[in-house]
């Protein structure tokens, strides 16, 4: 069973041993002689980070031995996992995202609550190794005993990398982390792939700028379950009230959610750390109330059901593309297709009855 919050020892944090948010360190090597699933399952429910880590980079290996056992740690794990509250963050790079962070976190931890920062950053896909995780980051957040920071990992799809923050928030909920931050940058698509694994969706906005000017991509205000403009201090506060005020009145102009939450416009300088407590006393509401009128299981009945097709949809282009018989039929067809003598349809029937007929 997962362990119970330790008790805040911010105050020993010179001897804490270093940074969990730099990637090498994040990356806990496989040990040599893989350990059985069962030595995984018993480490992570007991709380052990090391082993946490670990089973994580089991799960981003691309190995075929690591991938089989990753699967079987995540089942084991996943009767443990579910009680956490999961909250998506996201804003442009530079409005304060990994300072909100250390500063939300920190609250957290000193509560005490033991708190899980994953993040999902496209970038990392190209330049291997996270941009997000490079920095050095959170540093405080990062030696916190409470606290478990885990870089986006590298080398993937979009699709990839979400799949395995997705498992990976299962270990670390089996783990007995009770509050999992999930971070991406708010560029591209990675939002609408964390907001399909979150409860809560958390949108940073600088003061001043309207939503375009920020490259806020649309329809990412009306997902967020939040706004909050951050760098409200110095001389920006009469910006950043100008600024919620114009959100505020946005907002209003939206459709009513599903949820019947009406999402919050706040402010907050994590610099300052001010406004902190009262943003996480909006995402306990959220909860609670969503947790009344039962929206909160159901969606994430619905996350549920869309990665499950999403897996299949995945599985069976990886299939098709690896498995020789497949892939040497499909290039047939493929010809075909292209040479008018099979129409799109026909082709696409006659692959499904070939995999069918196969298995
Ligand atoms: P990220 O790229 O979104 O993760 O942003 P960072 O957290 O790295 O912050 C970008 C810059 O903004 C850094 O220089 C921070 O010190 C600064 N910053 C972050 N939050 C605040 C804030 O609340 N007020 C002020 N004045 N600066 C901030």
């Amino acid at each position: 069973m997962a362990k119970k919050p330790d008790s805040d020892r911010s105050a020993n944090k010179s001897t804490t041993p270093p940074n969990f948010f730099n990637k090498k360190a994040a990356d806990k090597p496989i040990p040599k002689r893989q350990k059985s699933t069962e030595i995984y399952v018993t480490g992570i429910l007991g709380g052990d980070r090391v082993t946490l880590g670990q089973a994580i980079t089991l799960i981003e290996s691309q190995h075929p031995d690591h991938q089989i056992q990753a699967q079987s740690i995540v089942e084991a794990c996943l009767p443990h996992a579910g009680k956490s509250f999961r909250i998506g963050i996201t804003g442009t790079p530079g409005v304060g995202k990994s300072s909100f962070i250390e500063a939300l976190g920190i609250y957290l931890v000193q509560q005490p609550k033991k708190v899980a920062v994953l993040t999902i950053d496209p970038t990392s896909q190209k330049s291997h190794g996270s941009i997000l995780g490079d920095k050095t980051r959170m540093q405080d957040l990062s030696v916190h005993p409470n606290a478990f920071i885990r870089p986006s990992p590298a080398g993937d799809s979009l699709g990839g990398v979400a799949r395995k923050t997705r498992e990976t928030m299962i270990l670390c909920e089996a783990a007995g982390y009770e509050e999992i931050l999930v971070e991406t940058v708010g560029v591209g698509q990675s939002e609408t792939a964390v907001h399909s694994m979150v409860d809560f969706f958390l949108l940073l906005l600088l003061p001043g700028a309207g939503d375009e000017l920020q490259g806020i991509k649309r329809g990412i205000v009306e997902m967020s379950d939040l706004i909050a403009i951050n760098k409200t201090d110095g001389n920006r506060i009469t910006t950043a009230k100008q600024s919620q005020k114009a959100y505020k009145n946005a907002l209003h102009l939206l459709p009513a959610t599903d949820s019947g939450w009406i999402p919050p416009v706040v402010t907050c300088s994590a610099l300052e750390k001010t406004g902190i407590p009262e943003i996480w006393q909006i995402c306990s509401d959220y909860r609670k109330m969503t947790e009344k009128n039962d929206f909160f299981q159901k969606k994430r009945k619905k996350q549920a059901s869309y990665w499950l097709h999403e897996r299949i949809q995945n599985d069976l282009r990886l299939h098709l593309q690896t498995d020789s018989t497949m892939k040497t039929a499909l290039e047939h067809i493929e010809t075909a297709v292209l040479s008018y003598q099979k129409t799109p349809f026909q082709g696409a029937r006659e692959i499904l009855q070939l995999l069918i007929k196969k298995n």
